[in-house]
């Protein structure tokens, strides 16, 4: 089998009302992704999606006419990109929907095949009043979760902890609770300072109290040592955008983090999270992989946790009415779900079981820039 061609497909799903991201500055207008297709000889066609993938096309030649099941070639390729442009790991997505095609089965399966389904949490996206963020959490203990991540702020710390305050009241001990900080990176031309590290202390002494499972992303991700030193405060979590392998491994050389996160198709893809993973669980620590990007993007860290034995929670990026499946999963026939126990299933079909709600992509589809 070779690859003849690997097609992009930029996608913008209209959002209104927008959607005020709690780690973005910027409400968001509009939800844009990036298909990626990678289109063989045999008529086999893998799909992916998670970066922007902007600038690939001048790499796409890498590519075209190999082998597509040569993956271990595809990541090393796909490695020396990274340094030079962008974050291309939908592109390995899609090639691992491709082996899981041409062997007929599930990407879980094909990377280790632990779990058949893995508990989610509701990772919220909006930064709520403590009232409204317990009554939040209510609702999604209706539903199914038996966990949620709420998003604070250090300029803000103690709305953001009263907001947990009041969740752990409502829910008592019948959910776990994650807090992000989201200190770990920026969005471009968020300049503002990085929190001081006594207030990243105060906020996992207090969190600690209130018994949340793990605190995410409390300090610059830069800060290896500051990662260490609040571990014997409370469980300390990050990873989700490391850039290269070296990253994740200075992590966990220092056992700095207690969960780590990379993301499948944001950080250092499929397989290289697949092999830290394993290191990572001998040592007795988390994989949790980020997953806030689309239904692809969760479907792609939904395979990687099931096959590795990740968890004990799969982020489920959830916060309707702002965040809901059918805005997340636009471009799919069905959106993902959760059952009624809070656990979501790997897709028993070959790859990664992406069906394409082929007529929303031909709606929301627009030219790649
Ligand atoms: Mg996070």
């Amino acid at each position: 089998m070779r690859i003849t061609a690997i097609r992009l497909e930029r996608l913008v799903l209209p959002l209104d009302p927008p959607f005020s991201a709690a780690w973005d500055p910027e409400p968001r207008r509009s939800f844009e992704a990036t298909l990626v297709r990678v289109e063989t000889d045999e008529g086999l066609v893998g799909v992916g999606s998670g970066d922007t993938m902007d600038g690939f096309p001048r790499f796409e030649h890498l590519f075209v006419g190999r082998d597509p099941l040569d993956l271990e070639r595809h990541v090393r390729a796909l490695e020396t990109i990274t340094f030079h442009a962008g974050r291309y790991w939908p592109l390995e997505t899609a090639l691992w929907d491709l082996a899981g095609q041409a062997q007929d089965r599930p990407v879980a399966a094909l990377l280790g095949g632990r779990a058949e389904r893995v508990p989610a949490y509701a990772s919220c996206g909006v930064r709520r009043g403590p009232a409204e963020q317990a009554e939040a959490a209510l609702a999604r203990r209706e539903e199914g979760f038996r966990a949620l991540k709420i998003r604070i702020r250090a300029a803000a710390l103690d709305d953001g902890l009263a907001a947990v305050t009041a969740t752990r009241e409502a829910v008592g001990d019948t959910m776990e609770i994650i807090v992000d900080l989201n200190e770990g990176w920026r969005m471009a031309g968020d300049v503002s300072p990085p929190i001081e590290a006594s207030e990243a202390r105060r906020a996992a002494e207090c969190l600690a109290e209130l018994g949340v499972l793990w605190l995410e992303e409390p300090l610059p991700a830069e800060d290896v040592e500051g990662h260490v030193h609040l571990r014997s405060v409370i469980r300390v979590a990050g990873g989700e955008m490391a850039r290269t392998t070296a990253e994740l491994e200075a992590l966990l050389a220092a056992d700095a983090l207690d969960v780590y996160q990379p993301d499948a198709v944001l950080a250092v893809g499929i397989l290289r999270a697949r092999d830290l993973a394993e290191r990572v669980l001998a040592r007795g620590r988390w994989f949790a992989p980020h997953t806030w990007t689309n239904g692809i993007g969760v479907l792609a860290n939904l395979h990687l946790t099931a096959a590795v034995g990740g968890g004990p929670f799969l982020e489920f990026p959830y916060d309707p009415p702002a965040w809901s499946v059918e805005r997340r999963d636009f471009m799919l026939a069905e959106p993902l779900r959760v059952d009624a126990d809070g656990f979501v299933e790997v897709p028993d079909r070959p790859g990664l079981g992406v069906v394409l709600d082929e007529d929303a992509v031909a709606r929301y589809r627009v030219p790649v820039g």
